[in-house]
């Protein structure tokens, strides 16, 4: 079983939730024939529901699940629902299993026992304070760095223009010398 994990949600967390409610689902419903190639895409969802997809005797579901914090119980339903589809069972014969409600709560409650009510997506690190004095600190030097470069770009052409004013000076004092 493969897991595309496009959110923050820990892969090997999710892995172990999917691995567990397949397991329990197998001991009903036999094997799946694709399980060492089945592919879990795990996004997050557009609206604030946790949702899923998944094409009748497929070899593949779609996970969708909200920002910041899922319930468990929540996604083992979801994941059992799919896996459901991809035994190639229709919404029909899934029955109860399709309403996300209290039902599914009850008959996932191992899920919740084993993992805990929620799982949470890791945060984003924040750059510590430390880090933001040497990130500005950075940018300070390579302005020093800056500005030095046109000062010597600066006295470079200051100094060819007095040579050229004098040279100038010069030539105009010897003519008139010569007048
Ligand atoms: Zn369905």
């Amino acid at each position: 079983m493969k897991i595309i994990n496009e959110t923050r949600y820990s892969t090997r967390t999710l892995r172990s939730i999917f691995t567990e409610t397949y397991r329990r689902l197998a001991k009903t419903e036999g094997p799946h024939r694709a399980w060492s190639r089945y592919t879990f895409r795990v996004t997050y969802t557009r609206t604030k529901a946790t949702s899923g997809c998944a094409w009748i005797s497929g070899s593949s579901a779609i996970i969708r699940l909200a920002r910041n914090r899922v319930r468990v119980h929540l996604v083992a339903s979801l994941v059992d629902h799919e896996l459901l589809h991809s035994y190639g069972h229709r919404h029909g014969a899934i029955g109860a299993r399709w309403h996300f409600g209290k039902a599914n709560e009850d008959s996932h409650l191992w899920a919740t026992e084993r993992f805990g009510l929620a799982i949470e997506e890791k945060q984003k690190p924040k750059p510590a304070k430390t880090d933001l004095q040497e990130h500005r600190y950075k940018l300070t030097i390579s302005g020093v760095a800056r500005w030095e470069k046109k000062l010597k770009t600066a006295q470079t052409r200051l100094k060819n223009l007095r040579q050229k004013a004098r040279y100038y000076e010069r030539a105009l004092a010897a003519r008139r010398g010569v007048e």
